[in-house]
């Protein structure tokens, strides 16, 4: 588990981008980025409330101070990457927020949001994971569009709708180093998960509006910049972005295909996981992923349940289909 008064875990790329480890869970599970141009810094979401100070810490790193801050953006308002934005807007006092037309009103106003994540979290663990959810003013709040550019100094930040993760996604478009901070409509890809092959992909199904045919257009929309980089929130910055994109297409179709064939399965949701754990470890394997399936199943756990209760929920409410 974490320890708060550590110094920022900070990945640094070309192009003035730097990945800071959010602290979320376990090491290189979440990342926030920050990105700068000029005299002006865009931080690419913000973690959690606990993540705040490794921000500041990781802007001081970098030279920065919180009135450079011009842009604070979230992807989506999923608290692992929103959850620390109204703490972090109240320390960067030059900052707007960018966020998604359907986001919006659940960061001005967040007790809807919380209310959902209690529900899926239960209290517990939202008080010990996210605390208390601080609003963000209107006034401070800018709605962007699909297909808006946005200058950071001199640097274009193009905003594309990418659902299919969630409504309330956008990935943005960084024409200088060519490279998508995808949030997590391009998957999940964990470092202790690389092999000489390169890194090792699979999508991510949280609940509660997850849609398998919106998030394959959203990769294909990706893919069609022709992009060299993927800046992943879970985690970190991957190339390969072609095979990588085939091979997470393909496995969106294998989870949904799993969700279907348990779909009237007693247990539904523990044969759903297993079934998946089993079919992303076989991928692992071909990978060339060595570790034990006791490790492995430690760094896809949660993601993994996450995922099964995504499934579950787009089951029981998909609409046009019977069940
Ligand atoms: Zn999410």
């Amino acid at each position: 588990m974490m320890t708060l008064s550590a110094a920022p875990r900070l990945y640094p790329f070309d192009g003035g981008i730097t990945a800071v480890d959010s602290g979320y869970h376990r090491e290189e599970m979440a990342a926030c980025y920050l990105l700068e141009a000029g005299d002006e810094v865009a931080i690419i979401e913000t973690g959690t409330n606990d993540s705040v100070p490794l921000l500041l810490k990781a802007l001081e790193e970098r030279g920065r101070s919180p009135e450079d801050v011009r842009f604070v953006i979230v992807t989506h308002v999923h608290l692992d990457h929103a959850g620390g934005a109204g703490s972090l807007m109240r320390e960067c006092p030059n900052a707007t927020f960018l966020v998604h037309p359907r986001g919006a009103r659940h960061m001005i106003d967040p007790s809807k949001l919380e209310a959902s994540v209690r529900q899926v979290y239960g209290d517990e663990i939202f008080d010990r994971d996210y605390g208390t959810l601080l609003p963000i003013p209107a006034e401070r709040t800018r709605v962007v569009e699909d297909g808006e550019t946005i200058l950071l100094g001199d640097r274009p930040l193009l905003f594309r709708d990418t659902p299919g993760h969630a409504a309330h996604h956008f990935c943005i478009w960084d024409e200088a180093t060519r490279g998508w901070f995808t949030g997590d409509t391009f998957g999940l890809s964990y470092r202790e998960l690389d092999t000489r092959q390169g890194p090792f992909i699979f999508p991510t199904t949280t609940p509660i509006q997850f849609d398998p045919g919106a998030l394959k257009r959203s990769v294909e929309r990706l893919m069609n910049n022709g992009p060299k980089w993927m800046y992943l929130t879970h985690f970190g910055r991957v190339g390969d972005t072609a095979r990588l994109a085939g091979e997470l297409l393909h496995r969106i179709d294998e989870l949904v295909a799993i969700a279907e064939y348990y779909s009237d399965a007693e247990d539904r949701g523990k044969v759903i996981a297993a079934a998946m754990l089993d079919g992303l470890e076989d991928a692992a394997r071909a990978h060339g992923v060595v570790m034990s399936s006791e490790a492995f199943r430690d760094v896809v756990d949660g993601d993994i349940r996450l995922n099964t209760q995504g499934l579950e929920f787009w089951l029981d409410h998909r609409s046009g289909r019977a069940a």
